[in-house]
């Protein structure tokens, strides 16, 4: 199941995960199918994914509701994966890119709770990075312009590395497991 999001064209009104046809289906549901890390929804053999699931995500240990392209790619092929009998966790990091007014918005993880911020490069100049930890682990980051430092960010957040502040400050530090 894969039902998408459903827009609203206002702007005081969130929109939310397209599920209305799932009403009175057996399915739990809160703002999107309820799933857990494999893609099963409390129903046996009822998989989901993509914007209309909100699934239980091992790095974060909460339920993520995510709208980008990478994550229904690579849920919905756990999902299918699953379905088909494999046993396939779906824990990648979420991230998505965007392309606004000239300049590339990337955003890898999940920021919520975290602790303590580190930023890398130019903020005034747009082209910078900044780096969201808890307790010390990378847990997120969002960059304008700074796409390899965001697929050096995924990897960490997805080993949940310790990387030392400074090295994430220094613009000319690799960032590396
Ligand atoms: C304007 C816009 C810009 C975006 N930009 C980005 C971006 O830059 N980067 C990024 O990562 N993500 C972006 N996204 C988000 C991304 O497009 C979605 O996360 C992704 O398309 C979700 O895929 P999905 O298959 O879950 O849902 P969808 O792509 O919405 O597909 C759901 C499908 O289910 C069908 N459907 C709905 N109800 C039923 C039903 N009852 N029975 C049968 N079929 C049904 C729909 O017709 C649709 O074909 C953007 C989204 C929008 C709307």
């Amino acid at each position: 199941m894969a039902a998408g999001s459903k827009p609203t064209s206002s702007c005081s009104r969130r929109h939310g995960a397209n599920t209305e046809a799932l009403a009175g289906s057996g399915i739990t549901l809160r703002d999107g199918a309820i799933v857990d890390e494999y893609c099963w929804t409390n129903l046996d053999g009822i998989a989901a994914a993509g914007d209309a699931s909100r699934q239980y995500h091992p790095l974060y240990h909460e339920h993520l509701r995510v709208e980008h392209i990478d994550n229904v790619n690579r849920q919905g092929a756990a999902a299918v994966g699953n379905l088909l009998g494999r046993r396939t966790a779906h824990n990648d990091p979420p991230w998505f890119r965007s392309d606004q007014f000239g300049r590339n918005l990337l955003y890898a993880g999940h920021g919520r709770g975290c602790d303590q911020m580190v930023i890398r490069g130019d903020i005034q100049g747009l082209d910078f990075v900044v780096f969201y930890l808890k307790n010390g682990i990378l847990r997120a980051a969002f960059a304008i312009n700074r796409g390899d430092d965001i697929a050096a960010a995924r990897q960490l957040i997805a080993a949940r590395a310790t990387p030392s502040p400074a090295t994430l400050a220094d613009k000319n530090a690799l960032l590396a497991i």
